[in-house]
């Protein structure tokens, strides 16, 4: 009766629906699952930021609508942990805006910038609101390979010159998800020569810059010169703090494109939730420690993981950054039948790659998101059906 728009029906169809209705049917005949498909941190947010957010959601003051551009208390907090972090200086004013969760800024983007038939360069596999976010906007994805050979990393001069012409936006999201690839200078400094090469918006996803193994800390595009003139960086409080669910994360950089993606925000939703604000605070300027605790943890499962695989004979490396795992199917199927069968058979859940983008076929993505004994019963079950 009703006839979806364009748009809607362009986007990518959703892949794991076979995957969901097996996990759901497992877990109703009461089998012990061990979930390891999720990107989504198991412990709770710390105690701080919820005594923080206790006490604020009491206030009357906050119970109105929050200011579209943010608490300028929040974009303080913001400027002085990204200099911190990273020592460089923004303006809480003008180069910094909190989001409703990085995910929708990510989402809403591309409505600032692309016209019908105009690309954004997505890379493949890939978190999906890029292209998403693209094809909503009426855009195309035109996909960028991530490829083993080349360290997951995309190659810009395989770009033909007439998609270079239409291109308006460019993601990069390293440390990665879903390949757990991270990237280095010299990349950086390519990625940015070619941005402002053809006029292409640099947009940095860095939802996982605060997790790093052995003593690796994942760079800003900002450390590298240039990037000013042409990036946006995308962070969240989602991962860092173990605050999924609450819904806080911001954009920064370049202040014309940070108030292009303010004005289309400004007609589509409203401020984030005073109290979640405050608490958002708390986070930023809380302890060290409590990062420091999270990635000790992740690297106990990680360590864990990749001696079991190990012992399976699966060649995996361990990854730098992020809590997830990318793995090549040791086997002759695709990758949504493989984690079938793993789910059939072992009770273990994981993410086809082909999830991501049709680069990601051939492998499957494991999240640390599961104490270090499931972790390790995940390897015993492993070992029994192989
Ligand atoms: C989890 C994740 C985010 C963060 O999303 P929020 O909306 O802030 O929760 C952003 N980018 C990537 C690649 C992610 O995996």
């Amino acid at each position: 009766m009703f006839k979806l728009s364009k748009n809607l029906q362009s986007l990518p169809p959703y892949l794991f629906l076979e995957i969901d209705k097996a996990k759901r049917k497992a877990r109703a005949e009461g089998r012990d699952i061990i979930d390891l498909g999720i990107g989504d941190p198991d412990q709770p947010t710390p105690g701080y930021i919820i005594d923080a957010l206790d006490k604020a959601a009491g206030d009357p003051a906050n119970h109105r609508y929050a200011l579209d551009q943010g608490m300028p208390a929040l974009r303080r907090s913001i400027q002085a942990w990204y200099k911190r972090r990273f020592d460089l200086d923004f303006d809480p004013e003008t180069e910094i805006l909190p989001l409703i969760g990085s995910k929708e800024g990510i989402a809403h983007f591309p409505l600032a910038f692309i016209n019908p038939g105009d690309y954004s360069l997505v890379p493949d596999p890939c978190y999906p609101p890029y292209k998403g976010g693209t094809i909503l906007a009426g855009g195309r994805p035109y996909l960028l390979p991530l490829l083993e050979s080349n360290g997951f990393l995309p190659d810009f001069k395989k770009i033909p010159p007439a998609v270079l012409k239409k291109a308006k936006i460019l993601y990069l999201n390293y440390p990665n998800n879903p390949t757990s690839a991270t990237a280095g200078i010299e990349f950086y400094q390519q990625a940015i020569e070619f941005a402002r090469r053809n006029k292409i918006v640099l947009v940095s996803d860095l939802a996982y810059s605060e997790m790093g193994y052995d003593g690796y800390r994942a760079p800003s595009v900002f450390e590298f010169e240039g990037a000013r003139e042409i990036a946006i960086e995308f962070h969240s409080l989602s991962k860092t703090y173990n605050m999924t669910g609450w819904r806080i994360g911001w954009a920064l950089g370049n202040a014309a494109l940070v108030s292009a993606l303010a004005e289309v925000k400004s007609n589509v939703d409203s401020g984030i939730f005073s109290a979640i604000q405050l608490a958002g605070i708390a986070a930023l300027d809380g302890p060290d420690e409590h990062t420091q605790k999270m990635c000790r943890m992740y690297q106990g499962r990680r360590d864990a993981l990749i001696k079991g695989l190990s012992s399976l004979g699966w060649k995996v490396s361990p990854p730098k950054a992020t809590f997830y795992v990318w793995i090549k199917i040791p086997a002759k199927t695709d990758s949504i039948k493989f984690a079938a069968l793993i789910l059939e058979k072992a009770n273990l859940v994981v993410t086809p790659g082909i999830g991501f983008g049709k680069y990601g076929e051939g492998y499957i993505r494991m999240a640390l998101t599961v104490p270090e004994e499931r972790v390790n019963e995940a390897v015993v079950r492993l070992k029994k059906i192989i």
